[in-house]
């Protein structure tokens, strides 16, 4: 049996498929048929301009939106329609936003722990030694103790990072995780992302790092106006974009 790994091609083997997707606010359609799989292992970047779905598509992902029509599989298991336990699915989802979203009356450890214990329910002593290898891996075990208010927006974010990632998910989905910082404090947090790729995990990525895409993506998808116009390897998207959208949206980006 060969398993096909074609870029964006249906395949049993996907970690996350999407099929058809498809969103509506109201009367105006968002995501107008989204069809993207990715494979385990693989880190794929979503760029698009504002407004495109992305989020959308994001959230649709762990059913903080509800698609109208479609199927989201992961690891072949349906997602979508009835009789779905959410809350069993969702562990299996890492989703890491912009905004970081801790609780700020709670530790490092404290947030990350909270999700330890109710999402896994693990007592308070195994949550706490999850939770400190989740704060290792992102390089904050010294910042265990210390509150969001103490930490830089970096530091924050990979608190975000290792809350999810102490979960240990199929697949992680970020939504834009460098977007709130300094740039100074970006470069960071993509080493994290980077580690956290290289450590084997599937991860579906929408950011505007350019750079960053070139040279840690396996594949990068551009979305405009709700649908998927292009997707390619990186070093052929950036250098041989074959849409007039692509090249338009790229030009603009330099
Ligand atoms: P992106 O992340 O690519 O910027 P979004 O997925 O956030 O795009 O938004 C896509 C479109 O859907 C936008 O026109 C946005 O205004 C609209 N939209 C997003 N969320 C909602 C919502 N909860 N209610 C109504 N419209 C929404
Ligand atoms: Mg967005």
């Amino acid at each position: 049996m060969t398993l096909s790994r074609t870029p964006g091609g249906e395949s049993a083997t996907a970690t996350l498929s999407l099929r058809a997707l498809h969103k509506s606010f109201g009367t105006i359609p968002v995501l107008k048929g989204i069809d993207l799989h990715v494979q385990r292992g693989e880190m794929v970047f979503v760029l698009g301009p504002s407004g495109s779905g992305k989020s959308t598509m994001l959230r649709c992902c762990n059913r903080l939106e509800e698609p109208d029509s479609g199927a989201i599989l992961i690891e072949g298991d349906l997602l979508t329609g009835p009789g779905v336990d959410l809350n069993k699915m969702r562990r299996r989802i890492g989703m890491v936003f912009q905004s970081f979203n801790l609780y700020p009356h709670l530790s490092a450890m404290g947030n990350v722990t909270l999700a330890l214990r109710r999402v896994l329910k693990l007592s308070r002593a195994q949550a706490e030694a999850e939770a400190m290898a989740a704060l290792r891996s992102v390089g904050l075990s010294d910042r265990a103790r210390h509150y969001p208010a103490q930490l830089s927006g970096g530091q924050q974010q990979r608190v975000a990072i290792a809350r999810a990632l102490a979960l240990k998910p199929s697949v992680m989905l970020f939504d834009e995780p460098t977007s709130a910082l300094d740039p100074e404090l970006v470069g960071d947090v993509l080493d994290v992302m980077r580690e956290v790729k290289d450590q084997g995990m599937t991860m579906l990525v929408v950011s505007h790092e350019m750079q960053f895409a070139r040279e840690a993506a396996d594949r990068v998808v551009f979305m405009d106006g709700g649908a998927i116009v292009e997707q390619g390897p990186p070093d052929r998207f950036f250098s041989m974009p074959e849409q007039e959208r692509t090249r338009a949206f790229l030009s603009r980006m330099r």
